[in-house]
């Protein structure tokens, strides 16, 4: 069952994957290949399981859902210990009892109970919700996409929200290999799902030299978002994303940030360049 689960999972992160180019390219962008490997993956489940993943997959993007802390990870909803046990287990599929989704038991990373808060005391909007002046980096040392990831990755957990950064590194590099975060404008956007146990978290840097970046327009990348999102904030991570390139595709913000010379400096451009597009 563990390669049945492994499969739904990868054809989850393939959806989501056409999301975000629809959310960064626009409606009209060519995904060709990647709605062929979608109908692949989806045809070469088993027949049993291709008729649940049909059911749950017309209902929303997310159908196969990481178990954490004996929780749904999508609705919240506490399992039972036989459930528990039988997630783990992975002889069967396991589907909430509270949304229906499938359930795994990931070994996944997973938040260190901090959560992401701006310095400005008071209710937090926009870009504060997500982010916060400790993880911007306005000199990026790394010269490979992996080294940004893994410098990007050391901010969450030097702010402390998470406690290791090899898993979000793995995750982000596995998920570039699928299709490269290289947008144009020298943005990127490498990301990892399925981090559970806190907020949606945002990591900025700056790289004035630019590093080697794959994607549908990708070349170089000098503008570096890297995400850590909760299986339940996928669908909002897409929003996010279509924000993040909105307003970095305006050259202005994009020179702002060039400028900044401190983690502060960087997260007050970040902050104005989407007071707009990100709410
Ligand atoms: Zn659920």
């Amino acid at each position: 069952m563990r390669s049945t689960i492994n499969h739904l999972i990868q054809l989850q992160e393939l959806t989501l994957v056409r999301d975000e180019q629809r959310s960064l390219r626009g409606p009209k962008a060519d995904l060709d290949d990647l709605n062929e490997a979608i109908g692949q993956m989806a045809d070469s489940l088993d027949p049993a399981v291709k008729a649940i993943h049909s059911r749950l997959s017309k209902k929303d993007r997310i159908f196969v859902t990481p178990m954490h802390a004996g929780k749904c990870s999508m609705c919240g909803m506490g399992l039972a210990i036989s459930q528990v046990q039988a997630v783990k287990q992975c002889k069967v599929i396991v589907a909430c009892p509270s949304c229906a989704r499938i359930l795994y038991d990931s070994d996944g990373p997973t938040w260190a109970g901090t959560r992401p808060r701006s310095s400005a005391s008071g209710t937090k909007a926009g870009i504060a919700r997500f982010s916060a002046p400790a993880l911007m980096i306005p000199e990026l040392k790394a010269e490979t996409a992996a080294g940004a990831v893994e410098e990007l990755a050391g901010a969450l957990k030097s702010a402390g929200f998470v406690e290791t950064t090899e898993k979000l590194v793995e995750g982000a590099m596995t998920r570039e290999k699928m299709l490269g975060t290289g947008v144009g404008h020298a943005l990127a956007f490498p990301h990892v799902r399925g981090v559970e146990g806190g907020g949606l978290a945002l990591a900025f840097g700056i790289s004035r030299k630019g590093i080697p970046w794959s994607g549908a327009d990708g070349g170089i990348a000098k503008f570096i978002f890297f995400s850590a999102i909760p299986t339940a904030t996928s669908v909002f991570y897409l929003k996010l994303l279509a924000g993040l390139a909105e307003s970095y595709t305006k050259e202005a913000n994009r020179k702002a940030a060039l400028e900044a010379d401190s983690p502060e400096t960087l997260w007050k451009a970040l902050a104005k360049a989407t007071r707009w597009t990100v709410k």
